[in-house]
């Protein structure tokens, strides 16, 4: 019976609120994807360049118990190193003052996290424990709600997407893209989700080569990803990179 339903579910006519691309939604209804990953096709990792340049981009989840380092923020600004910021709704609902305070430094560009970071899936496959988008719909309103907001409240609309968790099915990827960002994952791992002691940060960071996309989180200052942060990112710019917004390089993503 089951069964039933569900194949009934896949093959109805989405006819919803208007403000969602019913007709990107329908076309990825009844798909079925073979990959889920950190790095599904189109899944953007690198910048490609010989340039020494590197991206550091920080997520900012909204769990229960998170917040915003503020000492890294306070570190990045002193040391005009640019970051880009992938916030959800639900980070962005809880600490509405420290979202204001980062977007209105252009040292940063804010982009989309999504609204529940919810992992990318067309058909509600799951990672970590963590329920990804249930369907084509869902994963149009993860995308697009959090896009909206983000574009009311600082009149610029983001152009990339960074699922929770940062796995993706390929659908999804193709989806996203339809509806106008590119899917961001990572080429370094650089807090493995705020886990990482500051020895291991730095060692992680201290991998990276020309081009680079950097992982990392700046919501939780009770762990040791911003003390790991200040102490490699001198030893990387002494290395002669530097760090670039991701924004600048869109053109250029593989
Ligand atoms: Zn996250």
């Amino acid at each position: 019976m089951k069964k039933y339903w569900l194949l009934l579910g896949c093959l109805g006519i989405f006819v919803g609120c208007t403000s969602y691309p019913t007709e990107i939604i329908n076309k990825y209804r009844c798909v079925q994807p073979t990959e889920w990953s950190e790095t599904a096709t189109g899944v953007k990792t690198h910048i490609k360049t010989k340039e020494k340049i590197l991206a550091l981009t920080m997520d900012a989840c909204g769990s229960k118990t998170d917040s915003l380092d503020k000492e890294l923020i306070e570190f990045l600004i002193r040391e005009q190193i640019p970051a880009t910021l992938f916030v959800t709704s639900r980070w962005i609902n809880k600490h509405p003052d420290e979202f204001k305070w980062l977007a209105s430094n252009p040292l940063f560009d804010i982009q989309n996290h999504g609204k529940d970071h919810r992992p990318a899936s067309v058909n509600g496959q799951s990672i970590y424990g963590i329920d990804g988008t249930k369907n084509a719909k869902a994963l149009a309103k993860e995308v697009l709600d959090n896009a909206n907001k983000i574009e009311k409240l600082t009149g610029k609309r983001p152009i990339f997407f960074r699922s929770g968790t940062a796995y993706y099915d390929e659908y999804a990827v193709s989806m996203i893209s339809e509806m106008g960002f590119q899917s961001i994952g990572f080429s370094v791992l650089g807090d493995k989700g705020a886990t990482y002691t500051a020895p291991e940060v730095v060692e992680a960071f201290l991998t990276a080569k020309a081009g680079d996309i950097i992982i990392c989180h700046m919501n939780h200052p009770e762990k040791e990803t911003g003390k790991g942060l200040m102490q490699v990112l001198p030893m990387l710019k002494k290395k002669g990179y530097r760090f670039v917004l991701l924004r600048d390089y869109a053109d250029r993503l593989e």
